[in-house]
This record gives C-alpha cells, structure tokens and sequence, in this order.
C-alpha cells in the first residue's frame, strides 16, 4: 500500500527542530511581555466574510490564497491567513474597547495561505503579531515599530533592515490613486498579466509585484509620499524623528504598500538576506479604519506580524542550536538497581533536573552507551555494592578521562550536595 504523505507546503517540525522553535518563542513571549503586551488566542478556523471584509477583496490573500470550504451546516469557512482580522473582531466582539481605551495585544501562531511553496514560503506557516489599539499618535506607530525590531533582535536576527513608508489616508490617496492609475495605463503594455489586472481593482500593489518589468515600471511611478497632506506628513515626521531617535535606522520605500487593504499611513517592512525572494520577515503598519470596517466605532490602530519560519531558516545560519539543561543519566543493574533506581529519578526530577533513565532491559555497559548518546553531563550508577551501601557512583562526562573526580562515590544522603557542586546550580 502506498504510504501516506504530509500535503504540499506543509511540514513536521521533528524534535531537533522545534527545539529552535521553543527558544525563540521563549525569547519572543520575554520581549512582548516587557513591552506590556498580552497573548490573545484565537480560532484557527473563522467566517469567511471576516477575511473578504479586512483583507480586501482584490488582494492576493483573498483573491487566491485561502482554505475556504463549507462548513456541515453550509456555511463559508475559512483557515485564517493572518491574524489581525481575528483580533479585531475579538476586540470588537467582546466590547474590549469599552473596557480599556487602549490594547497591547499579541499573537502566535499557526495561518494558512495556499500559495506556491518555497523556500521560506509555506502553506502552512507561523506568525508572532502585535496590535495596539486605541491610538492615532505616532508614538503608538514608533512603539510597533521599535518592538518589532526588538522581536526581530531578541531572537538573533540583528541584522534585519528597516524600510518604511506611508499609505497616506482616505483623504489623500484618491488623488495619489487616480494619478497612478493614468500612469499605469500608459505603461499598460510593460505589466505582467495579473498586474494588468490589479492596475483597475488594486492599483497600488502593481508597486510591489516582483515581476522585473513592473519594478521597472513602479520605479518611474508617482510617489505617494509627495501626495501625502500636511496632517500625514506631520505624522509620518513624527515616526521618523521617534525612530532615529532610539537609533533605529531605517530606508524610505515609496513602493512598499504591503499586501493588505486595511493600511493606512505608516507601513513598513523588516527584511533580510539570505532568503531570495522571501527576504520579508516581518511587516506592519496602520490600520484606522478596520475596526470601523468590521462594525465597530472609529478606532485608530497599528500592528505587525512576523514570519517565524524565515526567521528560523535564517537564524539556522546565524546562531548556535539551543542547548538544553544539563542532563542526568541514572543507570541501573538488575531488578533490585531498577527499583531502588525508580524512587531517585523520582525525586531528582521533583528537585527540578532533567533526568533520563534507559527504560529497556540493558546492560550496565549499554546503558552508559546510551547516556554517552543522549549526551548527559552526568551518570548515576545503581550497581548492586552502591545499593548495599545506600550510595551513587556519579560519573561526570565532562571531566577529563583519568581525573579524580571523573567517579566518585557518594552517599544517597549526600547527593544533593554534590550536584548542586558539579551542575552549578543548573537545571
Ligand atoms: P510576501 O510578500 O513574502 O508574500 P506578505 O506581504 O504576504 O509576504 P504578510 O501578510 O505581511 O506577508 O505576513 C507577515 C510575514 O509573514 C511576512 O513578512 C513573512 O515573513 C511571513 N509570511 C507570509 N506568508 C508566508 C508564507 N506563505 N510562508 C511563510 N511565511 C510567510
Ligand atoms: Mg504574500
């Protein structure tokens, strides 16, 4: 019969790979919890009409890229493709706002967007994001920003780049709009097929296709920042003198409009080498008019979202794999050794350390193999003298071969004692 497979674009993360996973989630939840950001969860599975209303209708995402299909009562469900339409209707649905004028709220986790796997891009993949609701001010924009270079850093990618732009708002994109789009009608011919398309239902994101004829086309277009009116560009300053403040450095792209509907004034983009095409890692941006879109009063917002699997297919070139706690191999001989053994390993795991025993019916030999496998930093043998003698022998594997102190016998009374000496107080 023939095996059955994982679907395309999707992947097992194996042991030695979440362990990557594990560290950098640790190091991300550390960071926004110092920023005072608190973890919102979500359904992984949401109507449908959420999606089509945020994101946009004539966007990528909604166009081609979502696991839509109907539910057992026929209603359109759809995987979530992101995560900041579901913390909105959150926010909205459980009158957040009406509780706190202000929201720091993350996310981690799981999206779905059926799209051509690649390096770095999957169909099923992993975002950490941030929202801060409740706020037009450039600090919040200046906040968002600095925390997701922070993110971006705590993990080991220090060397990410910044690029930043604004969108403008709805009083002065139309203009910015209708003069692009009359000069994407003249280049018409130069466009690639879908962006000849998106010049009528979205012309801004013809700027960041990646086809190389549209780059050359977008070069040479209007820049929306020389469109912006004096109330965006105030605030657009405003994120520029906060950012160089704290040092952060960053590039003016007027063609970075992201993929999303909902922006409006600042957006911006963390990238960085090594990923070809999928250099992104993270992106954000303004969004004042979603939660009005979805329902909900007039409340201005900015958020981001980073991709962690280009994070870690990165960092795997930049950093040490993560090294776990010390480990504590008891080894065992005979019935009598594996049930005076069961009780130790009971209790030194209680005390917190991290401790491994062969659960197959070994040989001494055998077992000190395995822990020599396992990597552990120490062994503890039961051997038949060492019980009669209510004692360990403990062999420390990272002494020198022919040291004295690479076994010793020591006193079950005594063990804690001497761990505490040989680990350094590391569990
Ligand atoms: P791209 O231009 O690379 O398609 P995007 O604009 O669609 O990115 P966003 O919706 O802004 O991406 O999502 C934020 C981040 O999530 C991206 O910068 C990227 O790191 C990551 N990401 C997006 N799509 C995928 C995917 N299919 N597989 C893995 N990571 C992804
Ligand atoms: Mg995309």
């Amino acid at each position: 019969m023939e095996a059955i497979q994982v679907l395309k674009g999707m992947r097992d993360l194996l042991p030695e790979q979440t362990a990557w996973w594990q560290r950098m989630e640790r190091e991300l939840a550390g960071v926004l919890d110092r920023f005072g950001y608190q973890e919102l969860r979500t359904p992984l599975l949401e109507p449908t009409a959420l999606f089509k209303r945020s994101i946009g209708e004539a966007t990528d995402i909604v166009e081609k890229e979502m696991y839509t299909f109907q539910d057992l009562d026929g209603s359109s469900v759809t995987l979530r493709p992101e995560g900041t339409a579901s913390a909105v209707r959150a926010y909205l649905e459980n009158f957040t706002w009406k509780k706190e004028p202000i929201s720091r709220w993350y996310y981690l986790g799981t999206m779905f967007r059926h799209e051509k796997p690649q390096k770095g891009r999957y169909r099923m993949f992993s975002q950490v994001g941030a929202e801060l609701l409740g706020a037009a001010e450039p600090a919040a924009d200046v906040e968002l920003i600095d925390l997701a270079v922070e993110c971006v850093r705590a993990v080991g990618l220090s060397e990410a780049t910044l690029e930043l732009n604004s969108l403008g708002c709805p009083a002065c994109r139309p203009a910015y709009r209708e003069r692009l789009v009359a000069y994407l009608r003249v280049q018409r011919s130069a466009l690639c097929e879908p962006c000849q398309r998106r010049l009528e239902t979205n012309p801004l994101r013809v700027l960041d296709c990646k086809v190389e004829g549209c780059q050359k086309v977008a070069e040479e277009a209007p820049r929306i920042l020389d469109f912006l009116g004096p109330e965006c560009l105030s605030h657009l300053e405003a994120v520029r003198a906060g950012l160089e403040s704290m040092g952060h450095a960053y590039r003016l792209n007027h063609r970075m409009v992201r993929g999303l509907d909902y922006y409006s004034r600042t957006t911006f983009e963390l990238l960085t080498g090594g990923l070809g095409a999928q250099s992104a890692v993270a992106g954000g941006g303004r969004y004042d008019g979603l939660v009005a879109q979805l329902g909900g009063p007039e409340i201005p917002a900015v958020g981001f979202a980073a991709g962690l699997d280009r994070i870690l297919l990165r960092l795997a070139e930049l950093r040490e794999p993560p090294q776990g706690p010390p480990i504590i191999f008891v080894a065992s001989q005979g019935e009598a050794g594996w049930r005076a053994a069961l009780p130790l390993v009971q209790r030194l795991r209680r005390a917190g350390h991290k401790v491994l025993s062969d659960v197959r019916a070994g040989s001494l030999k055998a077992q000190l193999k395995r822990a020599d496998k396992d990597r552990a930093r120490l062994v503890l043998v039961l051997g038949e003298e060492e019980i009669q003698a209510g004692a360990v022998s403990v062999k420390d594997m990272a002494a020198p071969e022919g040291a004295q102190d690479k076994q010793v016998r020591c006193a079950l009374a005594d063990l804690d004692r001497l761990l505490g000496e040989k680990l350094g107080g590391v569990k």
